[in-house]
């Protein structure tokens, strides 16, 4: 389970997230929505560890994870990366740029965590990216380089190399977002099997108001950096309560 406890941050003078309370239950699946500049991204970066919070705390299963705030000069406990990094594995992230590493095969990009995080044996990490090939459709692509791959099999790609970790939670950040609109569909059917066939918890910021709706328990609506309204998912996209949702909802419509 993850929890956002008054969680803010700050760059420079301007707050992103402004006290944002947050719970995510294990296997639940959540869109968070809103304006460009809303937070969305920073939620997941926080989780990621990708930056830290200003003030509140972050839990994941109960326990503290995040970098957090100390006294009352607001001075920061340097980052403990014994207590982060095994937690850290357990979170998978998808980015909207693909991230895949150039210069090596689709096979070795999935491999890799497995192999150097997990230290697996190469039989082992080969056979686990096998499994998720076939199951992202791409089985006859191991030998491949990314950048003989289209835009929607890199992403592809991606997605079988964040479950390689086997994690609890998945974070998408406008995994479609970059992509020609002919290679979504693909991507996103590769995210509504995974979502269908396993119970991994799912943090997934997206435009793509179709996706949520089937694939989410709830979306959340921000803007300023709080949450303006959440709601199960047809609920919020069938009857919004405020206007800046609806006039958001139009914007991307
Ligand atoms: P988008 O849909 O554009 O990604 P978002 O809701 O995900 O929007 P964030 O990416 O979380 O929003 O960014 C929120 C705000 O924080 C933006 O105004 C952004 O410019 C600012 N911001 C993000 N990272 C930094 C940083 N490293 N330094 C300064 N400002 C930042």
């Amino acid at each position: 389970k993850v929890r956002f406890a008054g969680v803010t941050k700050r760059f420079g003078d301007h707050t992103v997230l402004d006290g944002l309370d947050l719970a995510v239950a294990p296997g639940e699946r959540v869109t968070l929505i809103g304006p460009s500049g809303s937070g969305k991204t920073t939620i997941l970066r926080l989780l990621m560890t990708l930056e830290r919070v200003t003030d509140g705390v972050i839990h994941l299963d109960g326990e503290p994870f995040s970098h957090m705030p100390s006294g009352r000069g607001g001075a920061l406990v340097p980052a403990d990366e014994r207590h982060l990094a095994p937690r850290r594995r357990r979170i998978g992230m998808v980015f909207q740029q693909f991230n895949l590493f150039p210069h090596m095969s689709v096979l070795a990009n999935v491999m890799e965590a497995p192999r150097h995080v997990l230290g697996l044996g190469a039989d082992e990490a080969a056979a686990r990216a096998r499994d998720l090939l076939g199951l992202v459709g791409l089985d006859d692509k191991e030998d491949a380089h990314p950048t003989r791959l289209s835009g929607g099999q890199q992403q592809r790609v991606a997605i079988a190399r964040a479950l390689a970790m086997r994690p609890d939670l998945l974070l998408l950040d406008e995994v479609t977002s970059a992509l020609d609109p002919e290679l979504v569909a693909e991507v996103l059917d590769v995210l509504r099997d995974v979502a269908a066939g396993t119970d991994i918890t799912m943090l997934c910021v997206t435009h793509e108001m179709g996706f949520a709706r089937e694939v989410s328990d709830r979306i959340l609506m921000f803007d300023r950096g709080r949450v303006l309204e959440s709601g199960p998912s047809a609920d919020l996209l069938d009857a919004p309560e405020h206007e800046r949702t609806r006039a958001f909802l139009r914007s991307i419509g």
